[in-house]
């Protein structure tokens, strides 16, 4: 409970917990004035801001939020100073003593003695770190009222959780309004429905249902990724959805990811859903009889995986229980192990530049504290993965301790259109799988060797990676990724027979085209296009019919003029081919 440095000298993010912490305490003062008979619960800071959970005599409304907030800029004007002492519990507990929910914690407090903590008549039960006055608490305002259960148990009483969004300065505070106001508006849930790409359904929960225009956006994201692996030289695999859980005991899972994995009877063994592809690309390779010459060998794979995450952490996309990924393994000899590393990250650099994602930040994660192995061998390959890095032209950044248990890792972290981190692509060096399931190859020498073994993926789970596409880019897809590329509207029913033509002509070249054949008028038409973020409307009338033309309109809906079928072609199987990025504004 160290106080004493003064507040304005704290390193800039201490300072701020300790204005999201006091403002907790002056919001529960808030509360109390208005609602005397309340009970009060806890109330943490949290990131963005605060909150504080109440029993109150009824539900609060928006309007009740404005009244607390002057009432929590009043005590703010008063600068109230806020002090602390280590009280015994038997004084809490008469301090207390209508406060059933402090009396539950002061009860499960293990020491004799408990924080108290005060500000002018408001008192509170409290670990300390604080601001040293009320007058302290930067830009802040009330956000929204939750229903949280009393330590998140929903045996519990159900309470008003007051949230608060608490920032440094006024700017601050606006310009994180304003992006989770983007955030928000570019939803991959609700945008997922509104392009009639995909929804969740608490039939099947954590696993996508995917529309017809969310398969094709997914198979072309594959297809893509396929025609890299061909020239990279991956050979793509489709092992089993279920293992004996013999192949789980092998690789450690059941041991210690058993709790997220779908385990079930069959036939009397235990059988487990695949929660990832690598015991089973090692079981492919224990199967066959591979010499030095056949190394690297490469195992993509796309099947569906899938974890058991709890109901509570699932999220839209991101955080699923059914997924794919463009995942493949490396075994390859130790010679070959840079090279390997090296094409890795040129490959991600290609996918990063045709998805239009930016420069990576980039992650090395070392040797943590629970891990297999020898420390010179994760020394080794640390430095590898470094100096494969650098000769590819990426800064780095350490994250000491955080690789995987089995050996380091680079991670790829790509920074969206309203400035939020992903991560995506990771390589990761294996430094127990191939020991456990005793893999082999007959080096030149004729000896058998242990391979080595790396774990890739670029795009990580294409389930989370649509989502987070689909937030990035608002639903303004490059041509190639959009599900529907062009729309033709005819203007009147007499031109609906060419619109066709024209469809036909498009569809020839492989573009994905649709005619609108609406009664609606023109404007609505062009609207829903771009709506539904078409990149091409094509527009065609008598004039347009007599020319073997259209007059052609891009997703923001700028007219391009009257064009020829043909140029139109090319112009879109240029951009397409060329993996173009959408140039317009992501505005729709
Ligand atoms: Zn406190
Ligand atoms: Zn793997």
């Amino acid at each position: 409970m160290s106080d004493e440095t003064p507040f304005d000298q704290l390193p800039a993010e201490e300072r701020l917990f300790r204005q999201r912490h006091s403002a907790a305490h002056v919001l529960a003062e808030a509360i109390l004035e208005m609602f005397p008979e309340a009970k009060y619960a806890i109330g943490p800071p949290v990131e963005n801001g605060f909150y504080y959970d109440f029993d109150l005599p009824r539900p609060l409304t928006p309007d009740d939020l404005g009244a607390l907030e002057a009432r929590m800029r009043v005590s703010v004007e008063r600068n109230l100073p806020i002090r602390g002492e280590q009280i015994p519990k038997a004084q809490a507990r008469e301090i207390f003593k209508d406060q059933p929910y402090k009396l539950e914690l002061i009860d499960g407090i293990q020491d004799e003695t408990v924080g108290y903590f005060r500000h002018g008549e408001f008192q509170d039960l409290c670990r300390g770190g604080h601001t040293e006055t009320t007058g302290q608490l930067g830009a802040f305002t009330l956000d929204r009222v939750a229903g949280a259960y009393w330590r998140g148990d929903e045996k519990n009483a159900m309470l008003q959780r007051v949230y608060g969004l608490l920032f440094p300065t006024d700017e601050e505070l606006e310009a994180f309004k304003v992006t989770r106001e983007e955030a928000e508006r570019r939803d991959h849930r609700r945008l997922g429905r509104e392009l009639d790409l995909f929804h969740l359904d608490s039939i099947a929960p954590g696993s996508p249902f995917y529309h017809p225009k969310g398969a094709i956006l997914y198979h072309a994201l594959i297809d893509y990724m396929r025609e890299l692996y061909r020239e990279y030289g991956y050979d793509e695999v489709i092992t089993p959805q279920l293992f004996s859980a013999d192949l789980w005991k092998i690789s450690g899972h059941y041991q210690n990811f058993r709790d997220d994995m779908f385990m079930f009877e069959a036939d009397e063994s235990e059988m487990g859903i695949k929660p990832m592809n690598c015991p089973g690309h090692c079981w492919f390779f224990k199967s066959g009889h591979y010499s030095y010459r056949d190394l690297p060998l490469r195992l993509a794979e796309f099947t569906r995986l899938h974890r058991f995450e709890r109901s509570g952490v699932l999220h839209g996309m991101t955080r699923v229980r059914s997924f794919s990924q463009d995942d493949a393994h490396i075994y390859c000899t130790p010679e070959q192990f840079e090279r390997e590393v090296h094409l890795f990250f040129e490959m991600s650099r290609r996918v990063y530049a045709d998805l239009g994602l930016g420069e990576p930040r980039v992650k090395l994660a070392t040797r943590p504290e629970k891990f297999v192995g020898e420390i010179p061998a994760w020394d080794a390959s640390e430095k590898l993965l470094g100096e494969a890095l650098t000769s590819a032209g990426y800064e780095y950044e350490i994250a000491p301790g955080e690789g995987a248990f089995y050996g380091p890792k680079v991670e790829f972290h790509v920074r969206d259109a309203i400035g939020r981190s992903w991560q995506l692509s990771t390589i990761q060096i294996d430094q127990a799988m191939p020991t456990s399931f005793g893999l082999q190859y007959v080096g030149a020498d004729g000896e058998d060797h242990t391979p080595m073994m790396l774990h890739r993926a670029i795009l990580g789970s294409l389930e989370r990676f649509i989502g987070v596409y689909v937030e990035h880019t608002a639903g303004h897809f490059p041509l190639w990724l959009a599900p529907v590329q062009a729309v033709v509207v005819p203007i009147a029913d007499r031109h609906v027979d060419y619109a066709h033509r024209v469809r036909s002509m498009l569809r020839e070249k492989g573009l994905r085209v649709e005619v609108d054949e609406s009664n609606e008028r023109m404007g609505a038409k062009i609207r829903r296009a771009q709506l539904q973020r078409v990149p091409y409307m094509l527009v065609v009338g008598d004039r347009e019919e007599e020319a073997e033309a259209a007059a052609v309109r891009d997703g923001t809906g700028a007219d391009l003029g009257a064009m020829p079928v043909f140029q139109i072609i090319d112009r879109m199987v240029d951009e397409r081919d060329s993996r173009a990025i959408y140039a317009g504004k992501p505005e729709a």
